[in-house]
Order: C-alpha cells, then structure tokens, then sequence
C-alpha cells in the first residue's frame, strides 16, 4: 500500500517536463558546490543538506524555466526536437526532486522539511506551467499526424499517445472560455477534497473516549493499552498508566482496531463502532454536502472534455474499462458471497460455542471480535515466536537465489561503489547471465524511527534511457532504492523478521525487479514508469506469491542458531491463515470498489437517489449482515473523496486478479519443473519486466500469458473455503 502511494508520486512527477542544460551549467562552472546541481551518475546522498534544497531547487527551476521557453520556441514535431528535449527536462526534475524527497523520508530532519515545504510551491506552480504548455501539445499532435509517425516505435507512439491523452484530460484542447471554466472546476475540486479531508481528520480527533475502569478495557493487549494510556497523558491524565489507566480510545486506526478485535466489552465495542461509521456526517465537519459537490463537479469537468461520466476520465489512462471492471467485481462477488455466508455461519458457530450471549444475534462489531478469536485458536502463528527463522541475511539471499532462477540474473553486493545515506545503506548490483551490469538498487533495511518514515517503499532513483546516456553509447543503467523498517541486529544476533515483513521484502522486490530489469530505452516509459496504475502491483503481488511456495520458503526460513527448518505445521498454518475469511474481506473491497463506481457512473447529482441510498444498493449485495441505517461510511471514504482513488478503487481487486494469474502460469508449468519454471520466468522477465510501459498492459499481459487475465486463479482461493472445508474448532 504504501509502496503504491510512492509510486503514485513518482509516476505524477512524470508528467513534468523539464530541461537539463547540462553543457551550459558545465560551461560555467565545471563542479557546482550545490550537489543538488551537479552532474553525477550515482547521486551524492552522503552530502546533500537542509541548506542545498532552497538555493538549489531555486536555481534549477530557473535554469528550468528558460529551457521550456526555449523548447516552446525551438519546438519541432520530430523525436529529436520533441520528446529528447522533454525527455531531459523530466528526467531531471524527477530525479532531484527524487533526492530530495527520498532524504526526507530516510533522514529527515526540521530543517530539511522546512526547507522542503519552502520550494514545494515554486515547484508546483513549474509543473502547472509544464502540464499546460500548448506549443509542446501541439507539436505532439503535428508529429502524430506527420509522415514521420510510420517510423516511430510502438513505445515511441505510446509515449505520444499518453502525452495527448494527458494534456487533453488536463484540458488543454479546449478552447479558450472552456478552459477557464474547467480551471476553475479544477481549483474548486481541490478545495472540496481538502475540505473533505480535513473534516475526517477533525471528526477523527473530536472523538475520545474516556475509560477509567479497567474492566472495562479488559481483552485489549499491552500494546493498544500503552497507546490509550499515552493519549490520556496527552489529555492531562498525568499518572495514567497502561496497566491502571485512565484510558482514551480514538478512532486512530491502531486504537480502533484493537477495540474491533479484542476488547471483551460488547458495549463498548458498540460504541466505536457507531462512531466510527458516522464520522464526519453531521454538525459543521458533515461531507454529505461536499459529496455532492465533488461528484457534481466531477461530472461538469468529464462533460466539458466530452466523456459521459468521470468514471470515463479516470479510466481513460488505466488498462480496465468501466465494464470490464463492472464485470469483474459481480464475478469476485458472486464468488466471495458463499465464502461470506459460510465465514459468518463458522463465526456463529464458534461465538456459540464459546458460550457468547450474543452468538445468534451477532453484529457488526462483533465480527471482527469473534474471527479474531477465531483465528488465533486456529491459525496464530506467534509472530514473535518465528522470527528466528528469518534472519534478514539469510531472506534476502534466498530472494536472490529466486531471482537467479527464475530470471537469470546475479546481484552482487556493491557496497562503496555509490554513496549511501547512512552506514547500514548497502548497495547492489545486478548483472544478466553474462555478467554484465544492467541496473543497481540501494537497499535500506533498518527502522530509525528519529529519522525515517515508516513502512516500506521501492522508488526510482534514475530510469534506464537512451536519451541520458552516460558515455554516448549504451543507455543509462536504472538504479532503485528499496526501503524498509525492520528490526536492527544486536551484537551477533541478525535482523529477525515476522513473516509479514518477509512478504513486503519481496512485494517490494518484485517493483524494484520492473524498474530495473526493464530493456526498454525510452526513459518516459522505461521500467515502473508509463505503466497504468491499475497494473502497476502486478510484479510486486506477484514476487509475494512465491512466499507461500513451500521450496522457497523452507529455503530461506531456517533457525538463525540451529539451522532446523521451519516446522511442517507452522507452513501449513502459514498456508491456511492466507485464506481465513478472504470471502469476507474480498466483499468488503468489492464494496468500496463498486460504490465508487456507481457513483462515477450512473448517479445522478441532485437526483433521486441519495449517495447513501446508492451505498445502501450496493452494500446490500455485498455484506452479510445490512449496514446499519445511519451508517454514513462514504462521509469518511477519503480515498475516492480526498485522494486519487475515484473511479479507481476497483484497482486493487485487478491487480490482485493479474498477479494471481500471472503466478498461476508457474502452477500451470509445474512448480517442481525447474526447466519449466525457468522457462516461464524467463517469459516473464521478457514480458512483464522488460516493457515497461513502452507497450498497453493487455499486451504484454497476452504476451506473457498467452492468453487475456482470467480471474480464476483469485476466485479459486475464495471458492476453496466455500465448497465444504468448513473450519473446525473443537477446543
Ligand atoms: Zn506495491
């Protein structure tokens, strides 16, 4: 997920087209003193400061802004006067910026923020400048309909093709009174979205509920007690602590959630529950109104660049069509219901058993509580308990092995070669079957909460282009960073990893794999770049499938001391917990995904269905139990209403759906044929990974599958459970 967000901002920084007057800059002064604005093929991490971001971004932008003026006049409709030009202005916009923004994430500091937040605007307002820049469309358009188009490449007139389709749905086509008008539909919606986004957070922070008695918290773990503990110090309760309070429960997601699953209080559970569902739907922070603002002038802007709903805009650069992600969600929903029903009828069941009063009359916030119980009869692995089983080593080098196998390809430690950011930084090189480099990634493994955000992420550092060639010759290599938060080593004993920490490591991996295993020599769609992001997780869900394939994980899962493998059991627990209740949890995201559809396609703004009434449609087909009629979940769904997801939620059910099909033509070749698993993994490094977004993603999809994605291999995970196999759970 969060891998996903970083890709979004990488994949926007695209679009800004931004010239490097190199051999002018040289001309003047051979070594700059601001590292921001040196020429480098490995950037100087170890030596950028707060003090270079404001003086350096200043300078480039300006430099910047001069080389677009004289792109806008020299600007001709061929490859060299074009795209070469606007190749060199993105490139280095994204890679500086890159820099910048990668140290704030891995070594942040208040300087350094600030100086970011300084330059952030300048920034902005160039991007605004380069998106609307009409001599640069229009020579687009002239070189499409010249002669000259013929001899352009596929990725070639790709890249064209997505320049006009994003200068048009940026409204550049239109005319002149048209324009304005959109314009002024674009800064209304980005007000109404921080609006709307500003009245979750406020809504999240008015809620607090206060608990003083200890019996009434009873079920939470240590964990989720500090946390209440340590909110209620910040709200003036001095002395309390996590073992005798007071206690003060938010709808923060870690406070929620523990609620949700552990606390034994079915009241109190209620109660957060309510409130949760109700945010930010009623007083001054209520969004009903802005909902309906937003999907009116959402649907204005789609009318004004001639499309019948935004769902049409919002799909116009992603690989599924409307119907085809229609079609998809009834499919995965029709498959998740029994799963449901059964997930629920086990819950039930197991509730009853237990002894539970509220065991036939089972709500909302009960479910979550009682599969939590569920689970940890059935499936808990103690997370901590197998953490000596992956050692950070002794993981990475099984995922290695993994690549070599499946792709052909060598990494090798390059520590040294490039500058690192911190001491733990190591550095790799990757090298095809005949040694040669081909691309080198950054590896940061260890959390620093002082200094570092959290959670994981891949990004580009540089993309492979033919345009930014280092020597004239060969095209420039692509280096990634890889960014992780895992525990550090003491002493002697190594980095120990929870399995889920092993599953990003190789979902991240498997983004680090397109970006640099991508043969593809046009920089604009070179790697993770040009790829629609509703195909763009393939590789990384894709890499994460191979955790769960039994040779590969006994391969990396040995005891740390004793070397033993990984116990039988735990593998096979590993294996089912992957599927407890993913009929339920696949409903849930088909409900948000068809929502947000529905409301992008065929509601009516001001008509006489009501936002709510079209949830209430969809969430009747998609929920076991009927939401609640004050239920008011849309007012909170900041991903279609605050952030990008509109008309694109439904991205994660696709995703999931091509990564399982694509892992499944390894079931298909079989998985002990190691001749065949080669041969198919060689395919998809040929297809999937060398591409880019130099070709649709349908394409090289067929190309490497031989066939169109069916979603069979993601509906057989959920009809396993729903086809007899019902859990047991005799004590
Ligand atoms: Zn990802």
């Amino acid at each position: 997920m969060v891998s996903t967000t970083r890709i979004a901002l990488s994949r926007s920084a695209r679009n800004h087209r931004h010239r490097y007057a190199r051999h002018r800059s040289l001309s003047r002064k051979s070594f700059p003193s601001n590292p921001l604005l040196r020429d480098f093929e490995f950037p100087p991490f170890d030596v950028v400061e707060a003090k270079h971001v404001r003086p350096g971004i200043l300078a480039l932008l300006k430099k910047l802004e001069g080389d677009l003026e004289e792109l806008e006049r020299t600007v001709e409709p061929s490859w060299p006067k074009l795209v070469e030009p606007l190749e060199k202005i993105v490139d280095r916009l994204t890679v500086v910026w890159g820099m910048i923004n990668h140290l704030k994430g891995v070594k942040d500091s208040a300087d350094l923020g600030a100086a970011i937040k300084e330059v952030q605007e300048e920034k902005v307002k160039f991007q605004l400048r380069l998106r609307q820049s009409k001599p640069v469309y229009n020579a687009f358009k002239a070189l499409q309909e010249s002669p000259d188009w013929n001899v352009l490449s596929d990725a070639q007139k790709r890249i064209v093709e997505n320049q006009i389709k994003e200068a048009v749905l940026n409204g550049i086509a239109l005319e002149d009174g048209k324009r304005e008008e959109f314009n002024k539909i674009e800064q209304e919606l980005d007000k109404l979205s921080k609006k709307f986004g500003g009245n979750v957070r406020a809504a999240t922070k008015k809620f607090e509920k206060l608990i003083t008695d200890k019996k009434d918290i009873e079920g939470l773990p240590a964990t989720a007690l500090g946390l209440a503990a340590q909110r209620a110090v910040s709200n003036g309760h001095a002395n309390a602590t996590p073992d005798n309070g007071p206690w003060v429960i938010t709808l923060d997601a870690p406070s929620f959630m523990a609620v949700m699953k552990h606390a034994r209080n079915r009241a109190l559970r209620e109660e957060i529950y309510r409130a949760d569902v109700t945010q930010a739907s009623s007083g001054d922070i209520d969004n009903t109104l802005i909902i309906d603002q937003i999907l009116k002038l959402r649907l204005e802007k789609a009318k004004l660049l001639g499309y019948n709903n935004y769902a049409e805009v919002s799909m116009a650069m992603k690989m599924a069509t409307i119907d085809e992600a229609e079609e998809l969600l009834e499919k995965l929903r029709s498959a998740s219901w029994d799963a449901a029903v059964q997930d629920m009828e086990d819950i039930k069941h197991f509730a009853k058993s237990q002894g539970a009063a509220e065991s036939d009359d089972l709500s909302h916030w009960d479910i979550n509580f009682w599969s939590e119980r569920l689970r940890e009869l059935k499936y808990d692995i103690n997370e901590e308990e197998l953490r000596p089983y992956f050692s950070l080593p002794k993981v990475m080098e099984g995922l290695f092995n993994l690549a070599r196998t499946l792709f052909g390809i060598e990494i090798e430690a390059a520590d040294g070669l490039a500058p690192v950011w911190n001491s733990d930084v190591r550095f790799y090189c990757v090298k095809d079957s005949s040694g040669k480099p081909i691309a080198y990634f950054y590896f940061d493994p260890y959390s620093r909460p002082s200094e570092k955000r959290g959670g994981a992420w891949m990004d580009e550092v540089v993309g492979r282009s033919r345009v930014l060639s280092r020597d004239g010759a060969s095209a420039r290599l692509p280096v990634a960073h890889m960014v992780c938060n895992f525990t550090p080593p003491v002493g002697t004993k190594p980095s120990l990893m929870t399995f889920q920490e092993v599953e990003t490591v190789f979902h991240e991996f498997g983004h680090a794999l397109q970006h640099m295993l991508t043969k593809q020599d046009e920089g604009l769609v070179a790697g993770i770049r040009g790829i629609e992001w509703d195909a763009v997780e393939l590789p990384s869900q894709f890499m994460e499938n191979w955790c769960y394939h039994k040779d590969t994980l006994m391969g990396i899962a040995k005891h740390y001391e004793t070397g033993e493998n990984l116990p039988e059991d735990v593998y096979k627990k590993l294996l089912a917990a992957r599927t407890f209740r993913a009929g339920s949890l696949s409903l849930r995201q088909i409900r948000y995904a068809s929502v947000d559809l529905q409301l992008h396609t065929k509601y009516v703004p001001g008509g006489p269905e009501s936002v709510y009434d079209v949830d209430r449609r969809v969430s009747e087909r998609t929920q076991v139990i009927p939401p609640l009629p004050e239920d008011r979940f849309l007012c909170s769904f900041s991903y279609i209403f605050a952030g990008e997801y509109a008309a694109g939620y439904y991205s994660y059910k696709w995703a999931e759906v091509l990564s399982a099909d694509a892992f499944s033509a390894f079931d298909d070749a079989g998985l002990d044929d190691s001749k065949a698993v080669q041969e198919t993994g060689q395919r998809f490094r040929e297809t999937i990974l060398a591409l880019g977004g130099g070709k649709a993603p349908l394409q090289v999809f067929i190309e490497f599958r031989r066939r169109k994605p069916l979603p069979d291999a993601l509906l057989s995970r959920l009809v396993s459970r729903a086809r007899g196999n019902p859990i047991s759970f005799e004590v």
